[in-house]
C-alpha cells in the first residue's frame, strides 16, 4: 500500500481548513444533498466529502458507512488531493497502492473509487466530493461530469463558507482596532499632559480631561454647567469669540490663543489655546479646545519682562550718569584743549622770547646736563644748540680753573636743590668754544620740579662790552686827556701805592713838581691851541726823559708831577739829575705848528723815604717849586738842596 505523502502547499491547507471551523461540525443539509445525489445519480453504495485533515479524514457529510472519520493513511482521498483533476480508481484490487488497503481488503471493501478535490479560493485542495462502489467499475465520463458538478457545489459551499469566515475576521478585526483605537483615544485624553476639552457650539464643555480640569481649577460636572464665555477673562473674550466667529463661518480651520481662564478662586490662568472646529456632514459639529498651561511661561515672561524693564531703566540711569560724566569729561577736554592750546601759545612765545633773547638761555638738570641751548647762546659761546644739548656746563661752559669748585656746587645743587648761585644775579666768567674767556652776568633760577627732576634755567648775558666801557671810564676817570697822562686822581692813587712800595722796599723816593714857565703868555701869544700842542709836547718829552718806570702825571693846567722811585740812600742827588734832565729836555726848541717855541720849565721836588702823607710830600715839593719860581723859573728847587740859578 502506498501512503499519500502530504501535499506541497500542506501547511497553508490544514490552516485553511482549521480556520474554516468546519472539522467536526454538525451535518448540514447543503452538503448532505450533494452525497445523497451522487450515490443515486452514479449509482454508488458510498459518496463522501471528505475533508483530509493531518492524520484522518474526516466526513462532512457521508452516505453508505458509518464512520465518521478514517485515518488518512488509508484514504484514497488524500491521494486524490495531490491532483486539481478528478482522481479516478476503477478497480482497486487491481492498483498497487490500494491492492492492500484495509479498506480494499476489509469493510467496506473499496473497489471504484472517483474523487473531485474541492479547491479553496487560493486552489489549496480541502478534501474531495468522492464516490466509491464496492464493485470494480469505469465512471463514465456523464457520470463523472455530474461528479464534478456537485462537487463543484460542494466546493462553492465551502468557498462561501471561506469568504464568511474572511469578511467575520475582517470585521472582528475592524471592531478590534476600533475598539483599540478608541481605547487609546480615551487613553489618550484621560491621561493626555495636555488640557483637551470638547466644547459644544454653544460654548458648554461636553467633555474636558483630568488635565483640563485641573488647569481651569474646575470638575467636569461643574464645567459642564458652564459655558467658555462665563470663565474666560473679558479682557480675552472679543478676539476669543471673534476667532470662533471665523471657524463657524469656515474662514479658518482652526486658531491658537493665547488667553486667560478665570479659576473659581478668582485667579487667572495663562493658557495657550488650539481650537479645531469638528464638522459631520459638513456642518459644524462641536469644537476641540486643546489647552496648555502657560502660566508659568507667562510669570516668567513677567518677570523677564520685569528684568527688562528694570534692566532698561539701569541702562538708562546709567546711560544718564555717563552722558553726564561724558559732558564733564568734554568740558575737562575742552578745558584741557584750551589750556594746551593756551600752553603751547605761551610755549612758542617763550621759545619765540627765548630764541630772540638778548641773553644766553641755558636749562640743565641736576647733573648739570644742558637741555635747552637757545639762539643766542649759540653766538655767545660758539655752540650750536646740537652739540650743545647732552653736554654738562662743567665740561663747556665753565672755564678749567672754576671747575672743581662747580661741580661741588652742582653736588650740593643735586643733594639739597640749593646753591649759592640761585637767585642772584651774578658776574662770572664764561667758556667760549675758542677758548675766550667772557664775563657774564649770569642768573641761575630753579625751576618747578617734574616727574623728569629738577631742572634749572640760567640766562647769561655777555657783558665784555661793557665791562670794557667800564674799565675805559675808569681809565678816563684818571686819565689826563690831553696829554693821555694820568690826571689829578690818577696820580693820587699812584702817589699812594708809590708811598707804600717805598716803605715797603725801604728806598726813598722823589716826588717832582713841575710848573710850566709863563705859559699864559704862550696861550696868550699863539691860542690856546698852540698852548695845548705844547702841553702835549711837554708831556712827551717828559715820557721821553723818564724811565719808564717812572711815574708822570698832570696835575692840572701847566702842573705836571712825577715819582721817581728806588733812589738810593741820599736819593737827593738822583732827583736833581732828572730835574736837570727834564728841564734841558723841555728847553729844546719846541716845534709847535709851524712855531719853534723856547719853553722852561720849573721842578720843586721833595725827597721821602715813604713815611710822609701825600699831601705832605705834595706841600714839600709845591714848596720847592715855589722856590724854583722865585729863584727865576727854568731850574729846580729841592728840600734842602741848593739848586743852580735859574738859566732865563
Ligand atoms: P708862571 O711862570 O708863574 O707859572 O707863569 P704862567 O703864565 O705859567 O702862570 P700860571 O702857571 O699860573 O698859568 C698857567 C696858565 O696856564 C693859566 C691858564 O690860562 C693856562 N692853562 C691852564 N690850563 C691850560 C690848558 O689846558 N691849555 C692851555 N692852552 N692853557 C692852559
Ligand atoms: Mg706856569
Amino acid at each position: 500500500m502506498l501512503i499519500a505523502p502530504p501535499t506541497h502547499n500542506e501547511a497553508q491547507r490544514l490552516a485553511l481548513l482549521r480556520s474554516l471551523d468546519i472539522l467536526d461540525s454538525d451535518p448540514e443539509p447543503a452538503f448532505d444533498a450533494l452525497t445523497r445525489m451522487t450515490a443515486q445519480m452514479l449509482d454508488v453504495p458510498i459518496a463522501l466529502v471528505s475533508l483530509v485533515d493531518e492524520n484522518r479524514q474526516w466526513f462532512k457529510s457521508r452516505v453508505g458507512i458509518d464512520d465518521s472519520e478514517t485515518p488518512r493513511a488509508i484514504s484514497f482521498c488524500a491521494h486524490a488531493i495531490h491532483g486539481s483533476d478528478t482522481f479516478v480508481i476503477p478497480d482497486a484490487t487491481q492498483d498497487e497502492r490500494f491492492a492492500d488497503n484495509p479498506v480494499v481488503t476489509g469493510d467496506p471493501h473499496v473497489r471504484a473509487y472517483a474523487g473531485v478535490p474541492l479547491l479553496s479560493a487560493d486552489g489549496l485542495a480541502l478534501g474531495t466530493l468522492c464516490a466509491v462502489d464496492d464493485k470494480p467499475r469505469k465512471f463514465s465520463e456523464s457520470e463523472l461530469g455530474l461528479l464534478r458538478d456537485f462537487a463543484e457545489i460542494a466546493q462553492r459551499e465551502l468557498l462561501h463558507r471561506e469568504a464568511a469566515i474572511q469578511a467575520r475576521g475582517v470585521a472582528e478585526e475592524n471592531e478590534r482596532v476600533v475598539s483599540d483605537n478608541e481605547a487609546l483615544y480615551n487613553a489618550s485624553f484621560e491621561r493626555a499632559a495636555i488640557g483637551i476639552g470638547i466644547v459644544g457650539l454653544d460654548g458648554r464643555w461636553m467633555r474636558i480631561n483630568p488635565k483640563l480640569a485641573d488647569i481651569l481649577g474646575r470638575q467636569a460636572d461643574e464645567l459642564a454647567q458652564l459655558s467658555f464665555q462665563e470663565i474666560t477673562h473679558p479682557d480675552d473674550l472679543d478676539i476669543d469669540l471673534g476667532l470662533v466667529k471665523q471657524l463657524l463661518e469656515g474662514k479658518r480651520n482652526d486658531y491658537t490663543l493665547e488667553k486667560r481662564y478665570l479659576r473659581p478662586d478668582g485667579s487667572v490662568v495663562w493658557t495657550n489655546l488650539t481650537v479645531t472646529l469638528v464638522r459631520e456632514n459638513d456642518r459644524p459639529h462641536h469644537f476641540i479646545a486643546v489647552i496648555e498651561d502657560i502660566s508659568a511661561r507667562k510669570q516668567a515672561e513677567g518677570e523677564l519682562h520685569a528684568l527688562h524693564q528694570q534692566l532698561e531703566q539701569r541702562v538708562k540711569d546709567r546711560t544718564a550718569e555717563l552722558q553726564e560724566a561724558n559732558d564733564i569729561l568734554v568740558d575737562a577736554i575742552h578745558q584741557r584743549e584750551r589750556s594746551e592750546s593756551l600752553l603751547a601759545l605761551r610755549e612758542a612765545e617763550l621759545r619765540a622770547v627765548l630764541e630772540n633773547a638778548q641773553d644766553a638761555y641755558i636749562c640743565f638738570d641736576d647733573k648739570g646736563q644742558i637741555i635747552e641751548w637757545n639762539h643766542q647762546a649759540e653766538s655767545t659761546f660758539g655752540w650750536t644748540r646740537s652739540e650743545a644739548l647732552g653736554q654738562r656746563i662743567g665740561d663747556s661752559l665753565i672755564p678749567p680753573q672754576y671747575r672743581e669748585a662747580h661741580f661741588k656746587d652742582m653736588e650740593q645743587l643735586a643733594l639739597t636743590g640749593e646753591a649759592r648761585v640761585l637767585g642772584k644775579r651774578l658776574e662770572l666768567p664764561a667758556l667760549c668754544r675758542d677758548g675766550r674767556t667772557i664775563p657774564c652776568e649770569v642768573t641761575v633760577t630753579a625751576l618747578p620740579p617734574t616727574a623728569r627732576g629738577r631742572s634749572y634755567a640760567a640766562f647769561l648775558h655777555d657783558i665784555s662790552e661793557r665791562k670794557e666801557a667800564e674799565r675805559k671810564l675808569a681809565v678816563q676817570a684818571i686819565t689826563d686827556t690831553l696829554t693821555g697822562l694820568p690826571n689829578r686822581r690818577g696820580f693820587e692813587a699812584q702817589l699812594q701805592a708809590a708811598l707804600a712800595r717805598t716803605r715797603r722796599r725801604r728806598q726813598p723816593m722823589a716826588l717832582l713838581f713841575l710848573d710850566i714857565d709863563r705859559f699864559k703868555s704862550i696861550n696868550d701869544t699863539h691860542g690856546h691851541g698852540v698852548g695845548d700842542a705844547v702841553l702835549k709836547e711837554f708831556a712827551n718829552r717828559l715820557r721821553g726823559t723818564l724811565r719808564e718806570t717812572d711815574i708822570i702825571a698832570r696835575l692840572a693846567g701847566d702842573e705836571f708831577v712825577v715819582i721817581i722811585e728806588g733812589l738810593t740812600e741820599s736819593g737827593g742827588t738822583q732827583a736833581e739829575q732828572v730835574a736837570q734832565k727834564i728841564i734841558t729836555a723841555i728847553n729844546r726848541d719846541m716845534p709847535v705848528d709851524q712855531l719853534v717855541l723856547t719853553v722852561g720849565t720849573s721842578i720843586g721836588f721833595a725827597l721821602c723815604d715813604g713815611k710822609a702823607t701825600p699831601d705832605e710830600l705834595l706841600h714839600q715839593a709845591d714848596q720847592a717849586l715855589y722856590a724854583a719860581k722865585a729863584r727865576g723859573r727854568n731850574t729846580w728847587s729841592g728840600l734842602g738842596v741848593h739848586a743852580p740859578e735859574a738859566h732865563t
